[in-house]
C-alpha cells in the first residue's frame, strides 16, 4: 500500500502544462550542488496527478489501495526515467539544439508504451468527441495497473513535444531554477516561472544591485 499525503506540501504548476510541471518536480534541475528530487516515492506521483487532474481522486483512491510495494518502486523509477528524457529533449530544444538520439529513443519506448495500453471501444453518441458515435480510445482494463500514470504523463508528454506549443517553452530566467514554463503572454515576454518565487527574487537582486552603484 502506498503511504497517505498527509502533511505533504503541494505541487507548484505554474508551468502552464501537466508535462512541463512534471519536468519541473526535480527542482534546482542545475544548481550546483544538486537537485532536489520532490517525486520521492509513488504516493508523490499520485498526489502529482490528482493536483494536475490527469487523475481524479476516485482512481488515485484505487490505485493507492491496489498497487504493491514491487510495482510502485518500478513505476516511480520509469516516471523518473521518461521524466530526465523530457527534460533533456526539452531544454536541447530550449537551448536551440537537437535532443540526443538516446533521448529521443528512451521517449519513443514509452509513448509506444502508453499507446499500448489503451482499448478501442465503440462510443456512442454524446460521448464522442464530436458528438457522433464511433471508434475511440482509452485506459479501459488498463485503468487498474500501477503504471497508469506513467502511460498517462507520457501520452501527455508525447502531445505537447508534437504540437505548436513546442515553440513556447521557456525555462525560467534564474539559472539555479530554469523550470519550463509555456509562455502564453501577448507578447511573449514572461521570464520567470513563477512571479511570486523567482522574480520576486530577481527584482530584490536588481534592486540590491542599484543601491549598491
Ligand atoms: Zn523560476
Amino acid at each position: 500500500m502506498a503511504k497517505t499525503n498527509e502533511g505533504r506540501p503541494s505541487y507548484d504548476l505554474c508551468g502552464g502544462h501537466p508535462a512541463l510541471d512534471f519536468v519541473n518536480s526535480l527542482n534546482n534541475r542545475f544548481r550546483e550542488n544538486g537537485p532536489t528530487e520532490l517525486l520521492t516515492d509513488y504516493a508523490d506521483l499520485l498526489r502529482f496527478m490528482e493536483q494536475t487532474k490527469l487523475l481524479d481522486s476516485r482512481q488515485v483512491r484505487r490505485l493507492a489501495s491496489s498497487t504493491n510495494p514491487g510495482a510502485a518502486v518500478r513505476t516511480l523509477r520509469s516516471a523518473r526515467e521518461m521524466r530526465e528524457a523530457m527534460a533533456a529533449a526539452l531544454y536541447a530544444s530550449v537551448d536551440g539544439r537537437p535532443p540526443l538520439a538516446t533521448d529521443v529513443r528512451t521517449l519513443e519506448r514509452y509513448f509506444h508504451s502508453a499507446s499500448g495500453h489503451r482499448e478501442l471501444r465503440w462510443v456512442q453518441s454524446g460521448k464522442s468527441a464530436n458528438g457522433q458515435p464511433g471508434l475511440g480510445w482509452d485506459w479501459g482494463r488498463f485503468e487498474t495497473n500501477a503504471e497508469l500514470p506513467l502511460w498517462i504523463l507520457s501520452q501527455t508528454a508525447s502531445q505537447l513535444m508534437m504540437s505548436d506549443a513546442m515553440q513556447r517553452i521557456r525555462a525560467c530566467g534564474v539559472e539555479t531554477c530554469r523550470w519550463l514554463f509555456l509562455d502564453t503572454s501577448k507578447n511573449h515576454t514572461r521570464r520567470w516561472c513563477n512571479m511570486k518565487v523567482c522574480g520576486n527574487r530577481m527584482k530584490a537582486r536588481r534592486f540590491q544591485a542599484r543601491h549598491e552603484e
